[in-house]
């Protein structure tokens, strides 16, 4: 630890950029899910989908192990395939895009807002065609997406509307949970989400025939009312009782989280918001509240350091940052093929090089975020 002496800011530990909370609860409910024997699919998932319908006030909730699946459903539920073209940002995970090429669809890309990094829906009716199915958003961060500009462009060109709320747990808008609003809304659970139980997903919807063929094609396509009985060909897609098990706590913690997450966050917020070469997370209008999935800050381009210098410096001193996301999708190889090239997107591809996400997880305190923030500081002013 002597290396941290030469400078200012003492830090005798190093501070993790996410941290799952797993208490004695977590480790009881696990416990007991296997001593019960029942260990796949069904009790344990069922109250996960039980919380999940209470949580957002849809209908149905529908569990499978990993958002790629619960798209790629979603997706072949829809009837999307190939020459259907499917609308959705470059500056995300890539989970977001790679299950429109599962089913042979066309990714179109189209750029984000600056500020917000979200899907700009004007960028996205520039480039709707006759082959366009859908549009798939993303609520990156903290932020909910442009619902009300995108459902109006979805209904005026008949497409369907797709979110991934896998970070926006718990985000509300106009005093409602935010997806609630949403054709179809899909969760994480993956281990850095704000709850989380390892690896699982939870798509949410108030259409019933949306929420039986889900539960026919997690499971091979057969209908839990007929059992072997096949009535089409898909994947193994099921959530098993013991990460369910874990996840039934996780919701109990979920106000905290999202509250403490919150806190932390309006304490870099006053740390940080005067310094004119940053830009904290925006708040597009005032009755949103973020849910600070990542606290993701962007470094203008006249700041003295870049952001790689500031994220090395910071690494340095063992306060783990990250980017998310260091290339836009649109970049690497099997969607460069569908002939996209540098400079497609000069928002995403700009954005990219100055955003850098700093520890949020609810196991830090306060003094962590001021050290993180006085080492900021005097890295800007060396
Ligand atoms: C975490 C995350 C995913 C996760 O996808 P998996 O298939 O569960 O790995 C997808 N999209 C976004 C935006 C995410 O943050």
């Amino acid at each position: 630890m002597s290396s941290f002496k030469d400078t200012k800011t003492e830090l005798n530990k190093s501070i993790s950029l996410s941290k799952p909370i797993i208490g004695n609860e977590e480790i009881e409910a696990v416990v007991s899910t296997l001593k019960s024997w029942i260990i796949v699919q069904w009790p344990q998932v069922l109250k996960l989908e039980e919380n999940f319908c209470n949580l957002t006030r849809c209908k149905y909730a529908v569990a499978m192990n990993s958002w790629t699946a619960v798209i790629h459903w979603a997706l072949y539920w829809l009837w999307i395939g190939p020459w259907d073209e499917v609308i959705t940002p470059p500056f995300t995970f890539v989970a977001s895009a790679n299950p429109i090429l599962m089913v042979w669809a066309k990714v179109v890309f189209a750029d984000i807002e600056e500020n917000t990094f979200l899907l700009d829906p004007v960028e996205v009716e520039k480039k709707i065609t006759p082959r366009t199915k859908a549009i798939l958003s993303v609520s990156l961060y903290w932020h909910p997406h442009h619902y009300l500009e995108l459902k109006k462009i979805a209904d005026k060109y008949n497409l369907k509307l797709i979110e991934d709320a896998s970070q926006s747990i718990w985000a509300s808008l106009w005093d409602m949970q935010s997806w609630s609003l949403w054709d179809a809304g899909t969760f994480s659970l993956y281990a850095t989400k704000n709850i989380h139980c390892a690896e699982g997903w939870v798509l949410v919807t108030n259409n019933e025939e949306v929420y039986e063929r889900a539960k026919m094609l997690r499971h091979h396509g057969q209908s839990e009312k007929t059992r072997y009985e096949y009535f089409d060909i898909w994947y193994n897609y099921r959530l098993t009782d013991i990460h369910a098990s874990i996840a039934n706590v996780q919701f109990s913690k979920i106000e905290y989280v999202s509250n403490k997450r919150r806190e932390l966050a309006w304490l870099y917020n006053s740390e940080l918001s005067w310094i004119k070469w940053l830009q904290i997370p925006i708040l597009k209008n005032e009755d949103i509240s973020h849910v600070y999935h990542q606290y993701t800050i962007k470094i203008n381009e006249f700041c003295k350091i870049n952001r790689d210098e500031l994220m090395s410096s910071l690494k340095k001193k063992e306060i783990w940052c990250w980017v998310y996301y260091p290339k836009p999708l649109h970049l690497h190889p099997h969607f460069a093929r569908l002939w996209y090239k540098d400079w497609d997107f000069p928002i995403s591809e700009s954005v990219s090089k100055q955003v850098l996400s700093l520890p949020v997880h609810p196991s830090l305190k306060n003094e962590d975020i001021i050290l993180i923030c006085n080492f900021i500081k005097e890295c800007l002013q060396n």
